[in-house]
């Protein structure tokens, strides 16, 4: 009969006993398809001379470096305007201030090669991503990778707002529930969690595609 036929070749991988498989996968990119944004930001302030834990430090709890970073993410400060306010509070030349902070960032092979396999083996997928600055990503390979792309900088609104992972569902075209969400930074995780999605917590490719392989049911090295 027609309706049996070829239905066990036409699965996309091994379902996994442990759970109903999802059928979104949204995924941060800094830090997660890509290598350690920290260390890539460590690098550039040992060049410049400065200390790495300012940087990071200051980024977390002093009011004017979180204002500057958050009107940048919402792309309500332009890249320009963005080093020239930073340059004077962290000391160095604001010229190509963004650049050299994300000099040593390179996408992370095997994560990207993951999500191409899931999009293959038939999961919808989207970008949920804090932009700094547009045009620095991949877009040509963002194609590639997904169904839809919700980049903070052009929505004018950033995680861990809950429309950002609304509109990455509704791209992806997968309801929450259905979805798996993927970040480095676990406050990006809270708002996904709340709306029913699987969420993992990026620490490495090696802990996360074993995780995405349970959760979507799909081999994806
Ligand atoms: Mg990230």
């Amino acid at each position: 009969m027609a309706a049996e036929r070829d239905t066990a070749a036409q699965e996309p991988a091994d379902p996994q006993p442990d759970g109903a498989a999802r059928a979104g996968l949204l995924i941060d990119w800094g830090g997660v398809l890509t290598s350690d944004l920290f260390s890539s930001f460590r690098d550039y302030c040992l060049r410049v001379e400065i200390d790495p834990q300012t940087l990071r430090g200051r980024f977390g709890s002093d009011p004017a470096f979180r204002e500057l970073l958050i009107a940048l993410e919402k792309g309500e400060l332009q890249e320009d305007e963005f080093e020239r306010q930073l340059g004077p509070l962290l000391g160095v030349e604001p010229d190509g201030l963004i650049d050299g902070l994300f000099a040593g960032v390179q996408p992370d092979v095997a994560m990207v090669e993951a999500v191409r396999r899931a999009r293959a083996g038939g999961i919808r997928t989207a970008l949920v991503s804090n932009s700094w600055g547009v045009h620095r990503y991949p877009h040509d390979l963002f194609d590639e990778l997904f169904d839809g792309v919700v980049i903070s900088g052009e929505e004018r609104m950033r995680k861990p707002s809950r429309r950002m992972y609304e509109l990455g569902a509704e791209r992806a075209g997968v309801a929450a529930e259905l979805c798996v969400y993927v970040d480095d930074l676990p406050f990006n995780l809270a708002p996904a969690e709340e709306m029913g999605m699987a969420t993992v917590h990026h620490t490495s490719a090696e802990q996360t595609i074993p995780e995405l392989e349970r959760l979507l049911g799909l081999a994806l090295r």
